[in-house]
Formats: C-alpha cells, sequence, structure tokens
C-alpha cells in the first residue's frame, strides 16, 4: 500500500517539525489540535524554519511554497480519518494518547496505519486498546525533525510486516535513516542516552566534577558535540526524569534510578532552556554554570 495522506495529530513542538518533513518529501499533511493557536504557531514555526533552509541552498522557494500548500490544519480530529497513516505526536500523557485513538477508531479507513511518536509509553499497550494492533507501532522522531537523521520504528508484539514495510518506506522518504527497536522501556536512543546523562547528573551530585568540567570531558574526550548537562537542559530536566521513572519502574533494575538532584531541579522548576535555568542559568547573554 502506498501512503500519500498523512495525519499528525499535536502541533507541538515536534508535530510541527513532522508535518514540515512530510510535506517537503512529498506528502499531504493533515495537521490537528485541540488548539487553534498551536496550529497558527506552527504553520508560522514552518514557514520560519523552511524560510532558514531556503536561505542555506537546501531548498528552493518554489519547494518551500508547495511543501506549504500541502499542508492543512484541523480543529476536527475525525477530518483524520481519511488519511493513510496517522502519526500522534500530542502531549506525552497516556489517557491524552489512548483518547485520541478512541476518538479517531470510528472514522478511520481500514487501512489506516496509526502510530505513536511517544517518547516511553509502550507502543503494544497504545495497539492493544485500538481496533487494528497488528497495523500500529511506534514513529519516533528526533528534536529537532528537520534537523535529526533517525527515526525509531518501534515495532508492538503484534505489529505485522506490511505496516513495518510501509512506515520504513516512508522514513526512507524522508531521506532519514530508521533504526529498528523492540517495544520495551526507552526503546534505543532513551535507553542508553538518559542513563549517560543521569550518571553525568550523580557525577556532579556527588561533587566528582563541575558542570562545567563534566561537560567539557564529554565533548572533548569523547567527542560528543553537547556535553550531557547541556543536553539535559536542551532536552528539558523533567522530560529526562519522566524517562528515567519509565526505565526504573518499567525494568524494575535500580541502576535506572533517578539522581536526586536531577529530582531536585525538578522540583524548583529549573528545567532548562525552556525555562532559562537549568544545570546552565541562560537569563544573561552566555548561559552560565549552576554549580
Ligand atoms: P508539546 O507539548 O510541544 O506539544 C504537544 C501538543 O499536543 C500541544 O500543541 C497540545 O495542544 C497538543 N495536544 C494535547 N492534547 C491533544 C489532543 N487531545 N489532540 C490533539 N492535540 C493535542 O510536546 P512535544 O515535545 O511536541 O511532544 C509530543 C510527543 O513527542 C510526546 O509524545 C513526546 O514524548 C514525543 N517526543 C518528544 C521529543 C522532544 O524532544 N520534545 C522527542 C521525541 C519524541
Amino acid at each position: 500500500m502506498e501512503i500519500k495522506t498523512v495525519g499528525v495529530v499535536g502541533a507541538g513542538q515536534m508535530g510541527n517539525g513532522i508535518a514540515h518533513v512530510l510535506a517537503l518529501a512529498g506528502y499531504e499533511v493533515l495537521l490537528n489540535d485541540v488548539n487553534q493557536t498551536a496550529l497558527d504557531d506552527a504553520m508560522a514555526r514552518i514557514e520560519r524554519n523552511m524560510d532558514r533552509q531556503v536561505k542555506g541552498g537546501k531548498i528552493t522557494e518554489d519547494d518551500q511554497k508547495a511543501a506549504l500548500d500541502r499542508i492543512r490544519t484541523t480543529l476536527t480530529l475525525s477530518d483524520l480519518g481519511a488519511t493513510d497513516l496517522v502519526i500522534e505526536a500530542a502531549t506525552e500523557r497516556e489517557m491524552v494518547k489512548q483518547a485520541i485513538f478512541e476518538d479517531l477508531l470510528p472514522h478511520l479507513q481500514p487501512h489506516t496505519i496509526l502510530t505513536s511518536n511517544t517518547s516511553s509509553i509502550s507502543i503494544t499497550r497504545l495497539a492493544s486498546r485500538t481496533d487494528r494492533p497488528e497495523k500500529f507501532m511506534g514513529f519516533h522522531f528526533m528534536n529537532p525533525v528537520p534537523v535529526m537523521q533517525l527515526v525509531e520504528l518501534i515495532r508492538g508484539i503484534a505489529t505485522d510486516e506490511p505496516t513495518y514495510k510501509a512506515c520504513l518506506r516512508v522514513v526512507e522518504r524522508l531521506d532519514k535513516v530508521a533504526s529498528s527497536a523492540e517495544d520495551f522501556p526507552g526503546f534505543i536512543v532513551n535507553r542508553i542516552l538518559m542513563p549517560m546523562i543521569n550518571e553525568a547528573v550523580y557525577t556532579l551530585y556527588e561533587g566528582v566534577g563541575n558542570v562545567a568540567s563534566i561537560d567539557s570531558a564529554m565533548k572533548l574526550g569523547t567527542n560528543h558535540p553537547m556535553g550531557p548537562l547541556e543536553l539535559a537542559d536542551f532536552i528539558g530536566l523533567d522530560t529526562c526524569l519522566a524517562i528515567m521513572n519509565v526505565l526504573h519502574d518499567g525494568l524494575a533494575d535500580t541502576k535506572y534510578r533517578p539522581c536526586p538532584l536531577l529530582t531536585k531541579y525538578v522540583e524548583a522548576g529549573w528545567l532548562g532552556r525552556k525555562t532559562k535555568r537549568g544545570f546552565y542559568d541562560y537569563r544573561g547573554e552566555a548561559p552560565v554554570p549552576t554549580r
């Protein structure tokens, strides 16, 4: 089956990037959110991000115009029933995602593939509450979507091969690379990345190094483009903590226990770049380490 139309649920940070890359690759995109402001902001952001790609010579003005014309927005979820593939990228709360799939089901065509961009919720569990667990997958983009090469494709226990192949073809048409993961907590990227970030926070907590020495050690010593604490601020410390809790609960191993210092930063509301303070303070001209 060839996928021509894609519905994207949630027009936040990830949803707008997903709509952006799909439209540039030639898919007709229907972008849905519960909030009109989120839809308007997403369209403005997509246009700005494409402007940057035009300036950088990555796409032409004609590509941009054609791509923007391929994106339609809607507040009505049932409009997505007509699409071949749905990528859910709404708020990371299981109740929210479950309600979206429940509301969508009566409107879907029999062949429509359902996917979720969730970072941490079980694909198998989300799939089991739909009428098509064999046509359900994890479609996990990285942030920022237009820049990052990887998409993790996660099979639930029931996902069938044609569904996997159809999603793989979409990833290839986006000019991205798929990494295939089984449905266990954190999949591949977060299973490896988050314990590393958490260990960096322990290294800070125990006074082995300060923020600057930990980040420069990992940048210059292991060739990482960003230090782990800088990266944690970029991702959001609340998100890092939530994913550590998913690993800890789901794998029942104390090696995934979140560092108390990470919890303390989240309790303080120091969530990283988005609140202008995390392991670095972003309120001035240049980021200043907070420890
Ligand atoms: P976000 O908060 O920026 O956006 C979420 C959007 O969903 C909001 O615009 C909100 O209005 C909308 N929404 C909420 N309920 C809805 C509903 N019932 N129907 C339609 N829209 C609804 O969040 P985000 O960072 O874009 O994350 C979205 C998903 O992507 C989450 O599952 C998250 O785990 C996953 N993800 C995030 C990142 C990241 O770095 N931010 C990376 C990979 C995956």
